[in-house]
């Protein structure tokens, strides 16, 4: 039998440790390890599908990219500005996979942060068509322009900013309002609210938006109040069921009253949430939802997450999970078979020594 050198056994334990490293980067890598380096995980179950709704997982704000059944696209919200890294990959993203270029509506649903504080780097980055907004001007267009419409001036940089890089990019701007529609031949795309235009509280000047595809009907509540439930009730009645809800206002409690879900009877309940010191969502609202047996979404639980209609059906799809379990068992075994193999290794040699004496 040969035997073996000091150089030899060095290089053969050299060789294992390489051999155990590259099993492990190679399953690590097939199983979806790499997910773990990546801050934006983009949900591609429903590629190609006509219509997808893709809530896009920015912490505590929303942000909600659809694609409409002739190839328009539609972002209702834009996180806060510290998330806008994550929904700008999110969006090159889609836009490479679907083959567009585009966003044709950019909807801001009213002016706090977590709406509109990644619109600026939206504008920077894509080609948006037009923006629909409250009925509110910015300080940008008082000291520029002739207002002519009675609405009120809120003074608020970012918002702004955001106006001043509108006009300066000719996007179409849009003051949305209740019964205004977003045409499309395939859908229908209707604002609700807001009915006037001097509410006391920010949140209340939100779009609420619903829009109808195959039947199944999508409600958007950005963050209004029960004071907007209320008058949605009475403007609507029970036109407001749809199959699916964003909740507004992140689950607060200052929304989504028992009585308008009552109306709305939704099977699925969408929350764009994340880490805040403001008690979201409420308890009172989750229990509201899973008494009904609600289906509930949540970009906290399930980070981003995409639905579409399929066979008359609503079907949802969360972002992809890195497993890397198969790595760690595989490696283990590999492992095992060497500890075994170095074990007889020993064996043998001491047998040769014994037999060499
Ligand atoms: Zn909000």
């Amino acid at each position: 039998m040969k035997k073996y050198k000091i150089n030899d056994i060095s290089f053969l334990k050299f060789s294992l440790f390489i051999l155990i490293i590259i099993v492990f980067c190679l399953i690590f890598f097939l199983g979806g390890g790499v997910l773990y380096f990546e801050k934006v995980r983009y949900v591609d179950s429903f590629k190609f599908y006509d219509f997808q709704i893709h809530v896009i997982n920015v912490g505590q704000g929303d942000a909600i990219l659809i694609k409409l059944p002739d190839n328009h696209t539609l972002l209702i919200d834009t996180g806060e500005e510290k998330s806008s890294n994550i929904l700008k990959k999110y969006i090159n993203q889609f836009l490479k996979t679907e083959n567009l270029n585009c966003i044709d509506y950019l909807i801001l649903t009213h002016l706090d942060s977590d709406h509109i504080g990644g619109a600026e780097v939206i504008l920077n980055n894509f080609n948006v068509k037009s923006l629909y907004r409250p009925p509110i001007y910015s300080v940008y267009e008082n000291e520029n322009f002739d207002l002519k419409q009675d609405y009120s001036i809120v003074d608020s940089q970012i918002y702004s900013n955001i106006i001043q890089l509108t006009y300066e990019q000719n996007c179409d701007l849009i003051f949305f309002q209740k019964d205004l529609e977003i045409k499309n031949e395939f859908c229908k795309i209707k604002f609700l609210s807001p009915s006037n235009y001097n509410y006391s509280e920010s949140n209340n000047f939100s779009a609420v938006i619903q829009i109808e595809f195959q039947n199944k009907r999508f409600l958007f509540m950005g963050d209004a109040e029960e004071i907007i439930e209320q008058q949605l009730i009475k403007d609507y009645g029970e036109s407001l069921q749809s199959d699916v809800i964003k909740i507004a206002h992140h689950g607060s409690k200052t929304s989504t009253s028992q009585e308008f879900l009552n109306i709305v009877q939704p099977n699925i309940a969408l929350l764009s949430v994340g880490e805040n010191n403001y008690g979201l969502p409420s308890i009172d609202v989750l229990n509201r939802l899973n008494n009904l047996n609600i289906n509930i979404l949540s970009t906290y639980d399930d980070g981003s997450f995409a639905l579409t209609v399929l066979n008359d059906e609503v079907i949802f799809a969360v972002e992809p999970v890195p497993s890397c379990d198969m790595a760690i068992v595989l490696t283990f075994f590999v492992l095992l078979m060497l500890v075994i193999f170095k074990a007889n290794f020993q064996k043998t040699q001491n047998n040769q020594n014994i037999k060499n004496h």
